[in-house]
């Protein structure tokens, strides 16, 4: 260990951004064994790892890294997996720059340990060698517990509540599971038969998954509170946030996940009647990305990958002031996406279809609430961006779930995020608890883990608890 001293840090291949661009295989190539133990013995192996405090789910980072150095990839697996049901998602696109490499000790100097890139080995190799087996419980349980929603949060639950031997159902809205990490993010970040196997593996180990069952459609909240001892709601948010500025109502003009959705579905090889016609598919076409977060960066990086003529990022605050990833920028950078930084739409051009961007500069003026500088427009600084394609990725808020779901009495904060006892995890209604971006508002697949998995140990909690309840009232009775 200690390697930083003498090792460089190095990343995985990365392929390049012209070969990149003729497919939607990630970026990224595999570590070879040698250049894992390697890239894992510059851990310092500190008395108090800041990688570890900084990561959503206080991974063992420093152990994993010492096992993988010694060749222990096995046993790197074991640990690294008690922590983490999907570590190989989170190595591919945790925003490690912010969270456990971004705190590394070693980053000012030498430059932080490779961690989300080992993690990602570790448990590739874990898939490749036969080690991540299906759950077989140590007891069977009668009760029942249901999530509402697929995505990392349910799944996450969904796993852990069945290691305790629970029989665990899984409803879901779309016909795949995975949430957003099969419908939203790209392929080129997370290709899809990541998430398959890890479904497949759930299946194997009893899990039911209920898909292209809606709850509010096919069911109420009460419908199937009555089938289950406890329910989970980690539905996530999908209500896109909208730009209203005269023109907005033209063609073309189309929300990310809309378009995101559709080039999944093509890649996955579902007919896609948008892409066909062309309204979702940015081939030959000038495109214009209004936001600034990964959503976009996926977008600009999809349209780069369809073949488009030009792509254009407009974001209102500079780069120093994006919320999304700044890897991914540098990726769509390398890529040709082009940054039109402190710029603001302020209206769209167009008789029936769209034809151009009008984009207001903006400045940094004094910092908000949050404590970030609030964006202020420059009087009479207009420009204007060809654009045969819009797509709005301005972020996301929650739908009306207690209207949805049939249950006025479900309580949400004025966001419209689900309210919840953090203690507990319980909403309002007794037995129904809530997990992920729903009860966050939109947040990253390593915090929806840690909250499926704090949902988990609460249901678990919960039922022990009435079942010893219902013990004592039948004695007593
Ligand atoms: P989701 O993943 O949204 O899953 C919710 C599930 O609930 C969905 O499958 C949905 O169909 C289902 N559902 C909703 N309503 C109902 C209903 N009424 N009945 C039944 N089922 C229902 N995070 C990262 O960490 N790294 C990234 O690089 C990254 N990139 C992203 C890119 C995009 C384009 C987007 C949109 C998000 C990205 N995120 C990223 C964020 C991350 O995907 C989410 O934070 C995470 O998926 C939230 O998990 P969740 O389980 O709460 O919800
Ligand atoms: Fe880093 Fe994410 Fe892995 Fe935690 S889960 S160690 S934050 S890559
Ligand atoms: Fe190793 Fe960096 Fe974590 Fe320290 S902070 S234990 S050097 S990975």
């Amino acid at each position: 260990m200690l390697r930083f001293v003498d090792l460089d840090q190095r990343m995985p291949e990365k392929r390049t951004a012209k070969d990149r661009a003729r497919d939607f295989d990630e970026i990224y190539n595999e570590f070879v064994t040698e250049e894992a133990a390697k890239q894992a013995s510059r851990c310092s192996q500190c008395g108090i790892p800041f990688c570890q405090v900084h990561c959503p789910l206080g991974n063992n980072i420093p152990d994993w890294l010492k096992l993988t150095a010694e060749g222990r990839l096995e046993e790197a697996y074991e640990v690294s997996s008690a922590t983490n049901n999907m570590p190989e998602v989170c190595g591919r696109i945790c925003p490690q720059d912010r969270l456990c490499e971004g705190n590394c000790v070693i980053e000012k100097g030498f430059n932080a340990v490779t961690i989300g890139s080992v993690e990602k080995y570790i448990t590739d190799t874990a898939w490749d060698k036969g080690w991540v087996k299906p759950i077989t419980p140590r007891i069977e349980r009668d009760q029942s517990v249901g999530m509402i929603g697929a995505g990392p949060a349910g799944l996450a639950a969904a796993e852990e509540l069945r290691k305790r031997g629970y029989q665990v159902h899984v409803y879901d809205r779309y016909d795949r599971i995975g949430g957003l990490m099969i419908y939203g993010i790209p392929n080129f970040k997370l290709e899809k038969e990541v998430i398959t196997r890890r479904v497949k593996r759930l299946e194997d180990s009893g899990v039911v998954f209920h898909r292209s069952f809606e709850v509010g459609r096919d069911a109420s909240l009460a419908e199937l509170k009555e089938k289950h001892d406890a329910l989970l709601i980690s539905t996530g948010v999908y209500k896109a946030r909208d730009i209203q500025t005269p023109g907005s109502g033209l063609k073309n003009i189309v929300p990310a996940m809309s378009y995101l959705t559709a080039s999944n579905r093509k890649g996955l090889g579902d007919e896609v009647a948008e892409f066909e016609d062309g309204s979702l598919n940015a081939e030959g076409k000038n495109v214009v990305v209004v936001g600034g977060g990964d959503t976009a960066m996926d977008c600009v990086r999809t349209a780069t990958r369809q073949g488009a003529k030009s792509v254009k990022c407009l974001y209102r605050r500079d780069r120093e002031n994006m919320p999304g990833s700044m890897r991914e920028v540098k990726h769509a950078e390398e890529e040709g996406v082009k940054f039109i930084w402190l710029s603001s739409p302020a209206g769209f051009l167009g008789d029936d279809a769209v034809t151009g961007v009008r984009a207001q500069k903006m400045r940094l003026g004094m910092p908000d609430a949050s404590g970030r500088q609030s964006p202020e427009p420059i009087k009479g600084s207009v420009a204007t961006h060809k654009a045969d394609l819009v797509i709005k990725a301005l972020g996301f808020d929650p739908e009306e779930i207690p209207t949805l779901f049939g249950a006025p009495a479900l309580e949400v904060s004025r966001w419209g995020t689900i309210k919840i006892d953090f203690r507990t995890m319980m909403t309002s209604i007794d037995g129904v608890f809530a997990a992920g971006d729903i009860v966050r508002g939109a947040s990253l697949v390593v915090w929806a883990i840690r909250d499926g998995r704090d949902a988990a140990a609460a249901i678990h909690d919960y039922i022990e608890a009435k079942a010893i309840r219902d013990q004592l009232i039948a004695k007593a009775s």
